[in-house]
């Protein structure tokens, strides 16, 4: 203790030399003796590992714990183990005297690396340097920090000795035949198919190669795609395409039909019959299901799919024969392939391929053209899935009916069996789970990048259409497969390689030269730039650079520059490989510490596939204390040195922690064997983590590399300790997601801090509990790492797999201090990047490391539009130093065409990178919301896509059906399998397991995400002939794969399956013995050991064979696979493992795949049908919109549709007296008026399609008939009415109704009238068959009856509601919720009652008693649980849109004002029809809307205008004067529209009043008529001003017919529904301008003939009424308002029919803010929305229209289009 502790002086004290370590007895832990020790032979045998017994030290005192209780590493103060009271916290030189210790011992350097004379270090002492090396960090050697960079080429580099291609002008001109580069690639160049010889030169001219080279694809050329499927498509082509999309078949069947099991397809009834009326399905038999649900039987059709006329009855694609044609009867599956064997193409496929096996309906392979033409001339949609017929029940889907992965896998397969993939020439790439060799002609091997989709729509508009994602990803080190040419190297010299020079892009083939070639123009920004001088080379005829062939950056779609100078922070070096590795109690118990030591002795010296040459290696071991370790080569033994200050990290040595593996490879073999033993009886239960990486940041930071973390536990001390976090409560609730995000930004600092140093980590965890990925794992998250996890690690059970991992991870080619940069073409750009690695800025990926089997996405956006014939361009430029040390740019470029046709979109969309892509992006999400919100992102996309390619791709379909893209027939299937995915699954999983998963997701390749989605499943006990031998190509042959269903499993067979990450070989309970004993050596499955790893070495031919294909399934996946055996019913905890693989079943909390598909298809549209019983008018409309409502709540899309059963063809006609309001709807549709009802409490915009009735459907089967659509047949109420009905709803249902433009999720159908009536019963009919038209799952119905109270008591009776009840069944339609009005609550034994009698479960009956308002009843439906027994009855998922989260509480909000408003605000109403307030019900509601908003009750007194004539007064006096009575007491005079003269006069001594009065007044469409026509009679002095309606011939008509003439709109005499009005100058400050928030136009409905005349316009307005709004032309006068008055304002349209309960009409509301005095505030407000807050006490609607309206302003310079759609959305 007397020397001073040189570490006490700072972090970069002097080090220390250590003596060496003192030979002799009592060297308790010195190995034997070894310098000579033989070591294991450099070459590839495997010696056994390293075991901890073999290894252990004779003498050591075993098991003995030091004080502390661990034999703790040596150089720990006494007390080892926690910082002991000795002052000397660091290490010192061990001194002779000090002698080694036993472990154990008090003063015990527990540990002390076998060496014979390296220095030992004490505790207490300070270390001294080590010998030679200078001192530490100070003046860090030379050598270190200027390493001369190592020679081995990276994979796909350049390789040594390779004569890099010089700048443009002077390069050696390469011969096309010369020799592949040396190196490691010395693959031939060229196929090995001896069928196919490609190229084996580059090619001059993409675009002649494939088409006429010897490696076309079977059956078609690989033509440009769109030629093929429009100009080459031949007949039977076309013929056959179409035939494809037209299978239907329906869905599975009620309870009755579960549990069949497969039917086989089609069977039932002869399609087409219809069904009898008012017979019930019969359960479990089979329906029509070819039958064309919307068409007739009678159409004299062929039956299924076959609406487009007739077509060869192909076994096409999984179409099975059609019945009506003849084709073998139902139940014989189709006999495939007569002309496969035929087909030369398929002649030559190697033997074995049994495409029969186990797809019955094999799909392209018919006509020889292999799946890539399929695709190619396909693009439509391979099957329907439609519903039985009417009437027919619903037919269990035949599994082997729905797109099968295996089929079109293999299909895939086969092609690029035959013939490689021309990057450029062809337009998809193989299938991501092909196998296949690229030629780079111009564009990237898709192994590099793939996109979404091969052609870019022009728009976003279009993109948003599609609804397919934009993106691409990119794996920039991907290996290349087998054949396929190695990445040519570029050397540009100094100047590196040519650019753009604004974008900055790299030269790529894409570059256009121009000018004579003095000039290239950019293919990303389009700029030109100059060719320099001494690059300057003339272009060919066909416009390329003379010397094209020579330059492969002109060529290829992938190239590398070799990088300059400018692009290098720092020298390149060879990578470096520190092993962190925890030496706790756990690690070494649980045998992980021996197994680590195994795995990086194997990875280094077995002579297999290591590290890169020229990698560095370090080590270092972790406890409570950090241990380095000097290797150098010149030791005899590894010197430990201890830093124990955790606090104070430093880096103890320099020279010898970085050493080269086989330089230093007995000291390095001496620690790996040693390391076991030396912390054999280590106590330490602590692993300072934070400090381990720490330290070794410190040891890498200079350099970069690869850092391996392994780690027992969670860091519960020292930097960045961590709590446990994870609480299982927490798992499945919104706030789970908390634990995905790092606890500590320790750690987040810690990985940033790593990645900016080119550090790449990766962490093998071993964790017994909770070790919170989320936050370590940030580590890796931001450096590019791995994560592997072993819970509860078993060194048996999982030894192998870790040690293979280790092996696998670090033997992949590797690049580190990466950047990389995509540039996409103008008009697009990149909006999100996904994957593992940190971003400083917005557009540099940082990647710390990055191996081959890394990938990385990005998004794309359009900003802007892109040029159609123009190709999109895509760019990706690594900058990335590869493992062996060289700089290097690699550059993958890929570019796709343009176009306007969504057809193309789909036909070229990706799928398998659609889906890498939407996991990705769904990972990102899950940040930011519950994980429940992201599975439903999931499905909602699933069913958008689908949705948009059938309504705008598919030619003729129904609507109820769902009609697959070919290319993307297998979505549903692999997000259903995503949805299964440990990271999204639905029930509660570790937030450890979720959070890795989710990481390897974000960083998954492709081919490897296909993999892991959809498992692969091999049956072994079909290796028949060659299966399971090489074939010619030395590739195993494969029996063909079988779908991952429980269902295809036979108890006789053995299966291999896997997933890239696990892998089980399944036995059945009735495997044969001889497998047994061949493959295992047993006799009886039980005696089967489970925990084998490996097979048995046996040598027989059906043990080498399923060797042979479980070493081929190996040797294809990223990760090391490990063998886990799982008997059938012996391992019962296996097995369920082993089932959650099969996810074709229903599993892990999700559907099978059958059942999703149907749910796709279901979730398509849901209908609810709302009946009405025993007497009309009872609140059918009001049940309807309420329950639309709060679907609404839950961000669901809802429309309706109104039935109405009169012969008008609409309400135009009908007189109000008789129907209440005619409602205008934006198109002039004239309807009933509960469609306002559904427009203002869903706040959508119907149509008048919308509205239904008998006259509307006959005179449409009417017409038809005329036209002869019905071929002669008697045209029938049924079918013929009904189909039309039916047909009629399908249609509407799908229109949208709000601002979105998207489709509607749930259409309510109320039917008016009450079941029964003769009127309805065509509709009621219609919907029985519309029920299984639909199916069940998307059919509730609604039932509403009335509950009469009656007698003094108030008795309720029910049997009303049973009679109707009774009536619907026997129509055969049965009520799924009974609505009971009644004027009180109902008591709980009536609605038992009813429950019982009705036979509806209690809680589905709803008590519908009287409220204070309408708006209470969605609230008291929805305290009945409304809304969960729908979700529950049609499987409705909930949406998440956060606006209409808040939509219920606004509706709360509304209510509760209503309830306690006491201010009244008086409004005199004169009108015509007074005693029917019906007919002025959108008024009232406007009216209503707009009290409610500013917070007044409304009080409205109802004048009949007659009244106030001077007439009545001498027939009624006091009649008059009532009248007079009740106007003087207004606060407001509305004058609502009306027909007819009578009580005009009436009206006009109303207006004068309250122009007079200054008491506010609204006139409206003939309102504002008579305050013109007033006006003109008493301040204009135009003595007998009247209007030509009112009277024939006035003295002055200032009101006149003006007929609008219109084709589009109906009744064109009238001008209805919305129309533009303009606000002219003079409206610049008025009232009602400002109220629209001084807009320039607005969108209102009109209904109106006469208009004022605009002849008096100008007298008018010089008398000081001024019209401020005209129509387009401005000669019509819209709105008039008189000046300095307080509110007198009359429009021409009707501004009530656009109000809404929480966004009340503009006008209205300025009329009741007038009459309640708030006017002049609230428009002061409007000018400055921040100012608060007039309108009372409660949160105001009225505040929240100011920012909506200065919203609308600035939508104001749209189009008028725009802010009509603006008004109308929510
Ligand atoms: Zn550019």
């Amino acid at each position: 203790m007397s020397q001073p502790n040189p570490f006490q002086q700072g972090p970069y004290g002097p080090p220390q030399q250590r003596p060496s370590f003192p030979p002799g007895p009592g060297r308790p832990y010195a190995h034997p003796p070894d310098p000579n020790q033989p070591r294991p032979p450099p070459g590839n045998q495997a010696p056994p590992p390293p075991s901890p017994a073999q290894f252990r030290p004779q003498q050591r005192p075993l098991g003995q714990p030091g004080p502390h209780g661990g034999p703790v590493a040596g150089l720990m103060t006494p007390g080892a183990g926690v910082r002991g009271p000795s002052p000397a916290p660091g290490f010192r030189p061990a001194q002779p005297t000090d002698g080694p210790r036993p472990m154990g011992a008090p003063m015990g350097p527990g540990f002390r690396p076998h060496m014979q004379q390296g220095p030992v270090i004490q505790p207490g002492q300070p270390m001294t340097p080590l010998a030679g090396s200078a001192p530490l960090h100070a003046q860090p050697p030379a050598e270190l920090r200027q390493p001369s960079p190592a020679i081995r080429p990276a994979l796909g580099t350049p390789l040594a000795g390779q004569q890099p291609i010089r700048p443009l002008a002077d390069a050696p001109r390469p011969t096309p035949q010369s020799p592949p580069q040396p190196g490691g690639h010395a693959v031939p160049n060229g196929f090995p198919t001896p069928q196919h010889s490609p190229p084996q030169t580059p090619r001059p001219l993409p675009a002649s190669g494939p088409a006429s080279g010897p490696g076309t694809p079977p059956g078609g050329t690989p033509v440009d795609n769109i030629t093929q499927q429009f100009g080459g498509m031949n007949v039977n082509a076309a013929a056959r395409a179409s035939t494809r999309a037209r299978r239907v078949y329906a869905p599975p069947g009620g309870p009755g039909s579960e549990g069949q099991g497969p039917q086989q397809f089609p069977p039932g009834p002869t399609p087409g019959m219809p069904p009898t009326p008012g017979m019930p399905p019969t359960p479990g038999a089979l329906g029509p299901a070819f039958q064309q649900p919307q068409q007739p039987p009678y159409h004299g059709m062929p039956g299924p799919g076959m609406q487009t006329g007739p077509q060869p009855p192909t076994p096409y694609g999984q179409q099975p024969p059609a019945p009506s044609y003849g084709q073998p009867p139902a139940g014989v599956p189709p006999v495939p392939m007569q002309h496969q064997t035929s087909s030369p193409n398929f002649a030559q496929m190697p033997a074995g391929r049994p495409y029969q096996q186990n797809a019955p309906y094999p799909q392209n392979n018919g006509y020889g053209a292999g799946a890539l033409a399929g695709r190619q001339y396909g693009g439509r949609g391979s099957m329907d899935i439609g519903q039985g017929g009417p009437g027919g029940s619903r037919a269990r889907i035949d599994p082997n009916q729905i797109p099968s992965p295996i089929v079109v896998q293999e299909n895939d397969q086969a092609t690029y069996d035959q013939s490689a993939f021309y990057t450029k020439s062809q337009a998809q790439p193989p299938l991501a789970s092909t196998s296949f060799t690229a030629v780079d002609d111009g564009n990237s091997n898709p192994r590099f990048m793939r996109l979404t989709t091969y052609t870019f729509p022009c728009t976003d508009e279009l993109s948003t259409l599609t609804a397919i994602p934009l993106g691409a990803i990119i794996q920039p080190l991907a290996d290349l497969g087998n054949g396929e040419e190695p990445i040519e190297t570029v050397d540009y010299g100094e100047k590196g390689p040519v650019r753009c020079n604004r974008c900055r892009a790299y030269i790529n083939p894409g570059f256009l030269y121009i000018e004579g070639g003095r000039k290239f123009r950019c293919n990303l920004c389009s700029f030109d730039n100059d060719v320099p001088v001494d690059q300057f080379v003339n272009l060919d005829m066909s416009g390329h650079r003379l010397d094209w062939e020579r330059h492969p950056e002109l060529r290829k779609g992938t190239v590398e520059f070799v990088a300059t100078g400018e692009y290098c922070a720092r020298k390149p070096e060879s990578a470096s490989y520190v092993f962190a590795i925890d030496v706790t109690w756990t690690a070494v118990q649980s045998g992980m510490l021996a197994k680590c030591a195994q795995a990086i002795w194997e990875l280094l010296y077995s002579g297999e596939k290591g590290l890169p040459q020229g990698a560095k290696v370090g080590f270092l071991t972790f406890d409570k204390a950090i241990h380095f370790y000097n290797l150098k080569a010149t030791l005899e033994q590894p010197q430990m040195l201890v830093v124990p200050d955790i606090d104070d990290i430093f880096v103890p040595l320099q020279a010898g922690f970085l050493v080269d593996p086989y330089e230093s490879r007995p000291v390095i073999e001496n620690l790996l064997k040693s390391l076991p033993s030396i912390f054999e009886g280590n106590r330490i239960s602590e692993p300072l983590l934070g400090a381990a990486v720490q330290a070794a940041y410190a040891a890498m930071k200079d350099r970069g590399g690869k850092l391996c973390l392994f780690q027992t536990g969670l860091p519960l001390t020292g930097p960045g300790a961590l709590k446990n976090r994870e609480d299982a409560k927490l798992l499945g609730t919104d706030k789970e997601r908390a634990l995905y995000e790092p606890q500590e930004y320790f750690w987040t600092k810690l990985g940033q801090d790593c990645a900016t140093a080119g550090i790449c980590v990766d962490l093998y965890l071993f964790p017994s509990a909770y070790t919170d990925v989320a936050t370590i794992g940030a580590l890796s998250a931001l450096t590019g790492g791995d994560i592997y996890n072993y819970i509860n690690f078993d060194v048996n059970r999982d030894g192998q797999r870790f040690v293979g991992d280790v092996k696998r991870s670090l033997s992949r080619s590797f690049g580190y201090d990466a950047l990389l940069r995509i540039r996409v073409s103008t008009g697009l750009k990149v909006a999100e990047y996904f994957g593992n690695f940190y971003m400083r800025n917005a557009t540099d990926i940082e990647l710390a490391g990055l191996d081959s089997s890394k990938a990385v996405g990005i998004a794309l956006r359009h900003d802007g539009k892109l040029d159609e014939k123009a190709d999109t361009s895509i760019q990706a430029a690594l900058l990335y130093t590869t493992a062996s040390g060289q700089r290097r740019i690699r550059v993958h470029n890929i570019s796709v065409p343009n176009t306007t046709l969504l057809g193309n979109v789909f036909r070229s969309a990706d799928m398998d990178t659609t889906m890498n892509y939407l996991a990705k992006a769904a990972v990102a999400q899950t940040v930011n919301v519950p994980i429940r919100t992201v599975r439903g992102q999931l499905e909602e996309k699933c069913i958008k896509i689908l949705t948009a390619y059938r309504k705008h791709a598919a030619s003729s379909t129904s609507p109820g059906q769902l009609i697959l893209p070919e290319s993307f027939k297998l979505y549903p299937l692999y997000n259903l399998c995503l949805l299964k995915n440990k990271a999204f699954r639905a029930d509660a999983i570790s937030s450890d397991v979720r959070v890795h998963s989710m990481r390897v997701l974000k960083s998954l390749s492709v081919p490897d995400s296909i993999a892991l989605l959809y498992p692969r499943m091999i049956p072994l006990h079909v290796l028949q002939d060659a299966l399971g031998e090489p074939d010619e190509r030395g590739r195993i042959r494969l029996p063909s794969a079988i779908r991952t269903s429980v269902d295809r499993l036979e108890t006789n067979g053995a299966y291999l399956i896997e997933n890239g990450h696990q892998m089980c070989i399944w036995l059945g309970r009735g495997i044969s013995v001889d497998f047994l004993r061949a493959v295992f050596g047993v006799e009886a499955l039980e005696a089967i050991d489970v925990r084998m790893r490996n097979l048995l070495p046996l040598d027989n031919p059906i043990a080498r064979k399923v060797q042979n294909v479980i070493r081929r399934v190996q040797s294809e996946r990223s990760r090391y696979l490990q063998m886990q055996i799982v008997r059938q019913e012996i391992d019962q905890q296996l097995e369920v493992e082993f089932r959650s693989l099969l996810v074709e079943d229903e599993n892990v909390h999700n559907s099978s795949y059958v059942d999703y598909l149907c749910n796709v298809h279901r979730s398509a549209m849901k209908y609810i049908l709302v009946t009405g019983g025993v007497i009309s008018g009872i609140g059918k409309g009001v049940i309807a919109s309420s329950t639309g409502l709060l679907l609404r709540t839950h961000g669901l899309k809802v429309t309706s549709i109104k039935i109405d059963p009169y012969l008008n063809i609409d309400a135009g006609t009908l007189s109000p007296l008789d129907h209440g309001e005619v409602f205008v709807l934006d198109d002039g549709g004239e309807v009933d008026l509960d469609l306002g009802n559904y427009e203002r409490f869903l706040d959508i915009t119907l149509t008048r399609d919308n509205n239904i009735t008998t006259g509307k459907i006959y005179k449409s089967v009417i017409e038809r008939e005329r036209k002869g659509d019905y071929l002669g047949k008697t045209v029938q109420v049924v079918p013929h009415i009904t189909d039309a009905i039916q047909e009629w709803v399908e249609r509407v249902a799908h229109i949208p109704v709000d601002a979105s433009g998207e489709e509607p999720d749930v259409c309510i159908i109320e039917l008016g009238g009450t079941v029964g009536d003769i009127e309805s019963a065509p509709f009621v009919e219609a919907m029985r068959q519309f029920q299984f038209r639909v199916g069940h799952e998307n059919f509730c119905l609604i039932h509403v009856s009335l509950v009469p109270v009656v007698g003094s008591v108030g008795e309720q009776k029910t049997k009303p509601t049973q009679s109707s009840i009774r009536d619907l069944r026997g129509l055969g339609l049965s009520p799924d919720l009974i609505a009971c009005r009644s004027s009180v609550s109902l008591q709980p034994d009536v609605q038992q009652k009813i429950s019982m009698f009705c036979h509806v479960p209690t809680e589905h009956v709803l008590a519908v008693e009287d409220c204070n308002s309408v708006y209470h009843v969605p609230l008291l439906l929805h305290r009945q649980g409304l809304l969960t027994v729908l979700e529950k009855r049609l499987g409705i998922v909930r949406r998440s849109e956060p606006s209409s989260v808040s939509l219920f509480e606004k509706w709360k909000q509304l209510t509760t004002r209503y309830d306690r408003l006491h201010d009244t605000v008086r409004i005199v109403l004169v009108g015509k029809y007074t005693h029917l307030k019906d007919s002025y019900i959108s008024v009232v509601k406007a009216l209503e809307h707009a009290s409610l908003s500013c917070n007044r009750k409304l009080v409205i007194d109802w004048v009949e205008a007659s009244d106030l004539e001077t007439e009545t007064l001498k027939v009624d006096p006091i009649k008059y004067h009532d009248a007079w009575k009740v106007l003087v007491g207004a606060a407001g005079i509305l004058v609502p529209g009306g027909f007819g003269n009578r009580g005009t006069e009436g009206k006009i001594a109303a207006a004068k009043w309250a122009r007079e009065n200054k008491i506010p007044y609204l006139g409206i469409c003939l309102g504002m008529q008579i305050a013109v026509i007033e006006y003109a009679r008493h301040v204009c002095g135009l003595e007998g001003a009247n209007s030509a309606e009112l009277t024939a011939d006035p003295a002055h008509p200032v009101v006149i017919y003006m007929p609008e003439i219109s084709k589009t709109h109906l009744g064109g005499t009238m001008r209805l529904g919305d129309r533009y009005t303009h606000f002219t100058d003079a409206s610049v400050g008025s009232i009602t301008r400002q109220l629209y928030g001084n807009a320039n136009h607005v969108h209102e409905r009109h209904r109106h003939r006469y208009e004022v005349n605009p002849k008096y316009v100008k007298q008018l307005e010089e008398a000081g009424l001024s019209f401020i709004g005209h129509d387009e032309k401005g000669e019509r006068m819209i709105i008039t308002e008189l000046k300095g008055h307080p509110f007198f304002v009359g429009t021409q349209y009707h501004p009530e029919y656009k109000t809404r309960p929480l966004k009340p009409t503009p006008v209205f509301l300025g009329f009741i803010l007038a009459s309640s005095g708030l006017l002049p505030e609230y428009l002061e407000s409007m000018k400055d929305p921040s100012a608060s807050t007039l309108l009372g006490r409660y949160p105001s609607l009225a505040e929240e229209l100011v920012s909506q309206l200065s919203q609308a302003t600035l939508d104001d310079k749209k189009d008028a289009k725009d802010t009509a759609d603006s008004n109308a959305s929510a």
